[in-house]
């Protein structure tokens, strides 16, 4: 598997970061930080992560257009966003807030990408005329 890098690799320390807080308070505490189904569900994470087709463009995963989890693994991680969501400020105040401001990146499908950009060029045309 390659190793994730930049946005991806933040992306997926984050998602690491909340699974711990939500692991340690629902599954009890284990000698290794997370227990084997939370562990696993970081293994499935990064390997989605590495075939993202946004790359360094990824929005964050509740905005993304493309649903890339498999049923189950989607129904874990929103466990997960939901319980230590809203912890995560206490505990890990920069990737919290890092994470928010990448929420409020515009999200566009793949295919909506180029259509936007020229929306966009006409858009500036227009204000600068
Ligand atoms: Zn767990």
């Amino acid at each position: 598997m390659k190793k994730l890098t930049g946005r991806l690799k933040s992306e997926h320390d984050t998602l690491v970061s909340m699974t711990a807080i939500y692991c340690a308070d629902h599954h009890g505490k284990q000698a290794d930080p997370l227990c084997s189904a939370c562990a696993e569900l970081m293994r499935y994470s990064e390997e989605r992560l590495a075939k993202c087709p946004y790359g360094q463009e990824k929005p964050t995963c509740n905005n993304c257009p493309v649903h890339c989890y498999k049923k189950e693994k989607r129904e874990h991680v929103r466990e997960v966003m939901r319980y230590a969501g809203p912890r995560m400020p206490l505990r890990h105040p920069w990737r919290a807030l890092t994470h928010v401001y990448d929420k409020l990146r515009k999200v566009v499908h793949p295919r909506e990408l180029r259509r936007a950009r020229n929306r966009k060029r006409v858009e500036n045309k227009k204000e600068s005329a």
